[in-house]
């Protein structure tokens, strides 16, 4: 990233910092603001008749605005729009396309109040994590649009052995899809569709139903950043109505999507019996996060990063901590100290200072994380659970809970909420452990806490894993300097924020 700094937002830990932009967020954040998201097509907004009332996870009656659901028809007029629009973005010079991304970043970086606000109410984030989303957001449309001068702009020419010159160049593949999930409801969102823009293909997108009016308002700045109307499309609406409409389309060149595991195989296989050519899909899926904990690990730097791993954002991160593996020299120290931990825990409101973890995102997966943790009540030994406020039932929260469990194979699949699990294992068994994360077939995440610089090299050389941390917590990657992405069942790649992520949206053509 050499000429470009990561986004930094505010510092709401300085006071100086904080209070100006507490203003200038709580200028949005009025009982009577709402917001209003339609389908974007050709440029305009589309009133439909299937309106959907967004309410926010911490507080099930305050209104947070109001969707204009898409239709199979509304899907079908943006691919054509789209598809005639792509000879003339793929033509557009590839520095004028990384403008239009730079432009975005300023956009948002001037609407960072307002996207904070959303983020917050729509999605239920802490105002810390929705200024991360903003930051992240930011730092996509810069780097790729940093990325696509690098590799889009010129051709790669060569010269055969008789002096000859050939050139690669890269161009967009022709209408792209990008779907989104909630859990990153601006920057996986924003990502995606930038990265699509910014080679060359036209995009139609569709967030996740739980979060349509964050993207909405990213699809308004990309427009006023310069996208052309015909270029970009907003779909908003649920899998069934909007998602497999998208998917069925012949004209779809390519797709990116981030969700779970399953919904991605879902989509290959709609993709694939469309009887067209096939295309590429690039898939960043779920995961079922171990960190490994060996007896030279410091223990408190060890309960600081699990306790956040497992529980920041509520859980709901891809990158989540859900199963910890303690050696079992020191189970008896640590367990007792990350008990300790999430006693000091605050399940709150997430516009506080004080709050550590706030609502989940909805009612199902409330009901799906309370079901577990019965689940593991009866399978496991329960450990410790954060206490929940006493109006905790105006929202969707699902206290912090932590089980011994005897082995990861007891987990079937992914629990994407504040729930961990801890398993002892014996220091001569640590391939078997190695072996046995492996074989759940997800490949996300890992953390690795040893002051052992060998055992650390032979955990990453084992580990079939996209990102591995050691000695530190496992969430929180940073666009171009920790590209992130998994492989087996939690994706194909390549690497969102990385160096090999766009060139998979392009194809090559060798004149
Ligand atoms: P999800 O799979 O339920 O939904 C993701 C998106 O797919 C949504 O927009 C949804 O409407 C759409 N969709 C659903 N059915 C569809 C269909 N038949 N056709 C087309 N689209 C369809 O996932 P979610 O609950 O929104 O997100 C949480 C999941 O995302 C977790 O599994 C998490 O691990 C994963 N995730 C992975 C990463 C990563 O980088 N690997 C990042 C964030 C989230």
């Amino acid at each position: 990233f050499a000429d470009r700094k990561n986004s930094y937002g505010p510092n709401i830990e300085i006071e100086s910092e904080w209070k100006p932009f507490k203003a200038s967020v709580d200028a949005f954040m009025g009982q009577d603001t709402q917001w209003t998201a339609y389908p974007i097509v050709g440029g305009k907004n589309l009133e439909t008749d299937s309106i959907r009332d967004v309410n926010s996870p911490y507080d099930h009656s305050l209104a947070v605005g109001k969707v204009h659901w898409g239709t199979k028809d509304i899907v079908d007029q943006a691919i054509e729009i789209a598809d005639a629009a792509y000879p003339t973005w793929s033509n557009t010079p590839a520095t004028e396309r990384a403008a239009c991304l730079e432009r975005m970043a300023e956009l948002m970086e001037e609407n960072y109040a307002e996207l904070v606000a959303i983020c917050h109410r729509e999605a239920g984030k802490t105002i810390q994590d929705s200024i991360d989303e903003v930051r992240e957001a930011v730092d996509f449309c810069n780097y790729y649009a940093q990325q696509v001068r690098q590799n889009f702009a010129a051709p790669i020419t060569y010269k055969n052995y008789l002096g000859k010159e050939q050139s690669v160049q890269l161009t967009g593949r022709g209408v792209f899809a990008c779907i989104s999930p909630w859990n990153f409801p601006l920057a996986i969102f924003t990502g995606q569709v930038v990265a699509a823009l910014a080679a060359g293909n036209t995009v139609v997108c569709k967030a996740a139903e739980q979060t349509s009016l964050i993207a909405y308002r990213a699809v308004q700045m990309l427009h006023q950043a310069g996208v052309p109307g015909e270029a970009l499309h907003f779909l908003p609406g649920n899998g069934s109505t909007i998602g497999a409409p998208m998917t069925q389309n012949k004209r779809i060149a390519g797709l990116a999507f981030t969700g779970s595991t399953g919904t991605a195989q879902l989509i290959n296989r709609t993709l694939a019996s469309r009887g067209v050519a096939p295309v590429p899909v690039i898939a960043e899926t779920g995961g079922q996060n171990a960190m490994l904990i060996d007896s030279t690990s410091l223990p408190e730097q060890v309960v600081r990063d699990a306790v956040r791993s497992a529980f920041a954002s509520a859980g709901q991160r891809c990158s989540a901590l859900r199963v910890l593996f303690v050696q079992a020299d020191i189970a008896d120290r640590v367990i007792p100290m990350i008990a300790g931990a999430m006693k000091e825990q605050t399940v709150g409101l997430p516009y506080l200072h004080s709050t550590d973890v706030g609502p989940v995102i909805d009612e199902k997966a409330q009901t799906m994380l309370l079901e577990h943790i019965e689940v593991m009540k009866k399978e496991g030994k329960l450990i410790a659970q954060s206490a929940l406020p006493e109006w905790a039932d105006k929202g969707t929260f699902v206290a912090p809970t932590a089980f011994e469990i005897s082995s990861i194979d007891q987990l079937k699949d992914e629990k994407f909420g504040p729930i961990m699990h801890v398993v002892r294992y014996k220091a001569k068994d640590l391939d078997k452990v190695i072996d046995t994360i492996n074989n759940s077939g997800f490949g996300l995440t890992m953390g690795v806490h040893s002051r052992n610089e060998t055992t650390c090299a032979r955990i990453a050389q084992r580990a079939r894993v996209g990102n591995l941390y050691i000695n530190r917590d496992q969430v929180g990657a940073v666009v171009g300097v920790q590209p992130f992405g998994g492989q087996g069942l939690s994706g194909t790649g390549p690497k969102a924020g990385g160096p090999h992520y766009l060139p998979r949206f392009a194809k090559e053509q060798l004149v």
